[in-house]
């Protein structure tokens, strides 16, 4: 695995950065694991009011070498920055090098806003594949539970796992408002028909908000409480042997785990993919648990959302730093003691960083103050 951190800092225990620049990637090492890529936006289909389907073709015949549960960023010339977005079909669904996601507009969102057009035959750049969300390699029973544009991901694993002939129960619920925020229902129930002979696939959406006298005969109120009083409580899915896979806001995923930690099932049964965007706290790195490892860096899907400073000034009102100067490597002279920063306005909310720190050193919990090998290390 590519590192820099080979150097031990005298008497601390503390590696610190490899000043042989030549040998040395570039600090960027951004993009070691993930291609960034020209593209086209080949199509763009209304799939509810507020959401809808974005059809993007890489240049030249190029394709990602993706797995079901990850996801893209795709950045726009007219924004500052790229947005994620998580591929919403399987690989083996896709023509080649073609990429679908589902788009849920956000209120007061830039690239919603900018997306409202019609934009096919634009350029765009498409950067992945990233994203740890998968299916496991167990053979318990799925419950997936997916809410708004959550269905991508969702959808993306369950197509895979029809494609694989996984010899296990699924019941993939979808929480939605009304009728009329459903999608794709057709297309998902008919996955029962590739799914693997012998063995339940079961799609099941619920609705929270549609008028009691419709004629809607499906599950109705929150999802996870549906799925708990129908399926777990009855004895259908049991707590003890299933995974559970979720995916979408952060509020329906928090309340859902919830929901299921109280019904007995185990944090380590349950896997996430949390659609996050500004709104979320940037996470903060404390470079006093910090040891330079790059894992953070090697994961990050945007430039400068992880910046290694030579000095930090000018804290904004939210106790943030608006004046950060960089360390270029060709030009230090080795020695870094300030290290990391989270620039929250480069930040796209992904956690990547947090889940990829082997040492818990990145958090959206840790004080917004950095903490620095400075304060721990007699230079
Ligand atoms: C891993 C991952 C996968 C995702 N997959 C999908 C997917 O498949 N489909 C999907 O629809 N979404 C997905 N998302 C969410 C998606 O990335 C966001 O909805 C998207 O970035 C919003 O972009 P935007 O430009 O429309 O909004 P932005 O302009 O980025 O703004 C988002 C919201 O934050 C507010 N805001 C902006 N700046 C600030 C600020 N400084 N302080 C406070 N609030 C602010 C805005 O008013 C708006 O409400 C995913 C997110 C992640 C992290
Ligand atoms: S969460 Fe971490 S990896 Fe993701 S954009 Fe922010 S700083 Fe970069
Ligand atoms: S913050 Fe964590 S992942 Fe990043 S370099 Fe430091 S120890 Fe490694």
């Amino acid at each position: 695995m590519a590192s820099r951190s080979d150097f031990i800092y005298p008497n601390t225990g503390v590696p610190h950065r490899e000043t042989k620049v030549e040998s040395a990637p570039h600090p960027d090492v951004q993009n070691s694991r993930v291609k960034i890529k020209n593209a086209v936006i080949t199509g763009h289909e209304n799939l509810t009011d507020d959401t809808f389907l974005l059809t993007v073709k890489l240049d030249n015949g190029e394709v990602f070498n993706s797995h079901a549960g990850q996801y893209g960023t795709l950045k726009v010339d007219a924004l500052d920055k790229p947005r994620a977005f998580s591929f919403a079909k399987a690989p083996t669904s896709e023509k080649k090098g073609e990429y679908s996601f589902f788009i849920k507009q956000v209120p007061g969102g830039k690239f919603s806003e900018y997306l409202e057009e019609n934009r096919t035959g634009t350029k765009i750049v498409l950067s992945g594949p990233m994203g740890q969300f998968k299916i496991d390699e167990s053979d318990e029973d799925m419950v997936c539970i997916a809410g708004g544009s959550g269905l991508s991901a969702i959808n993306a694993i369950v197509e895979s796992a029809a494609h694989e002939k996984v010899k296990r129960n699924c019941y993939f619920f979808y929480g939605a408002r009304a009728q009329k925020d459903l999608y794709l229902v057709d297309e998902i129930t008919a996955i029962e028909k590739k799914w693997a002979k012998g063995y339940t696939f079961k799609f099941i959406p619920v609705l929270s908000e549609e008028p009691e006298d419709s004629d809607w005969e499906g599950g109705r109120g929150f999802v996870t409480d549906f799925f708990k009083e129908n399926y777990l409580k009855t004895g259908v899915v049991k707590a003890e042997s299933c995974k559970a896979f979720f995916c979408g806001p952060p509020p329906m995923i928090n309340a859902g785990a919830k929901v299921l930690e109280e019904a007995g099932v185990s944090e380590e049964s349950m896997f996430f993919d949390k659609f996050e965007d500004a709104r979320s706290p940037a996470p903060v790195i404390d470079n006093s648990k910090c040891v330079l490892c790059d894992e953070c860096l090697l994961v990050k899907p945007t430039a400068d959302c992880i910046v290694e400073t030579a000095k930090l000034s000018d804290i904004k009102d939210n106790g943030r730093f608006s004046n950060i100067k960089r360390v270029d490597p060709a030009f230090t002279s080795g020695l870094y003691y300030n290290t990391l920063y989270i620039n929250e306005d480069k930040c796209i909310r992904c956690y990547a960083c947090v889940h990829a720190c082997p040492h818990k050193a990145i958090s959206p919990n840790h004080d917004l103050e950095p903490k620095t090998l400075r304060n721990i290390v007699e230079i």
